[in-house]
């Protein structure tokens, strides 16, 4: 039933060893610097219009969200988690595990060229921000203390993300 409506989605990533940005095979993506994209060119009021007010909260004015608050921590069914904004793929239920944290975590993106890494050095700290490598939405932090085989902890805000079955609800 589902059939046709799920030919819109985009395909999963096609390689779970695939640490680079290039030779995916996936599409073409330009350097996540550059606004040639759509997403990218909104204002911040614009989002504010488009966004619930935590959302907006967290992925424009890089907030963080309470632990244990959000729906994806603790969540576990499969499939992708998208961008809450663009909707572009960031991560996928098969890298995720329980940090502890309180926020859900993913061992690594699904894929790297949809990730942006900012040094973010607020509050005395020197950490990782991650940003959606599409519209630059606000999504959390990485840290090195995660699991084998990365030893990465992608620490993200669930308002940043939409699991896919949410989007088909939509
Ligand atoms: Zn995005």
């Amino acid at each position: 039933m589902d059939d046709n409506q799920k030919q819109q989605q985009p395909p999963p990533p096609p390689s779970p060893s695939n640490k680079r940005q290039e030779g995916s095979g996936g599409e073409p993506r330009r350097d996540p610097g550059n606004s040639g994209d759509g997403a990218r060119a909104r204002t911040p009021d614009e989002w504010k219009e488009v966004l619930e007010p935590d959302r907006y909260e967290v992925c424009i004015n890089h907030g963080t969200e309470p632990p244990f608050s959000g729906r994806y921590n603790g969540y576990s069914p499969d499939g992708g988690y998208m961008c809450a904004c663009c909707r572009a793929e960031l991560f996928s239920s098969d890298a995720k595990f329980d940090s502890g944290s309180g926020w859900p975590s993913f061992w690594r993106p699904a894929s790297e060229g949809n990730i942006e890494y900012v040094q973010d050095t607020s509050y005395g700290m020197t950490r990782t921000e991650v940003n959606c490598g599409r519209c630059g939405a606000h999504l959390g932090h990485v840290f090195d203390d995660g699991p084998a085989p990365t030893n990465l902890r992608y620490c993200i805000n669930s308002l940043s993300l939409i699991h896919e079955s949410d989007c088909r609800d939509e």
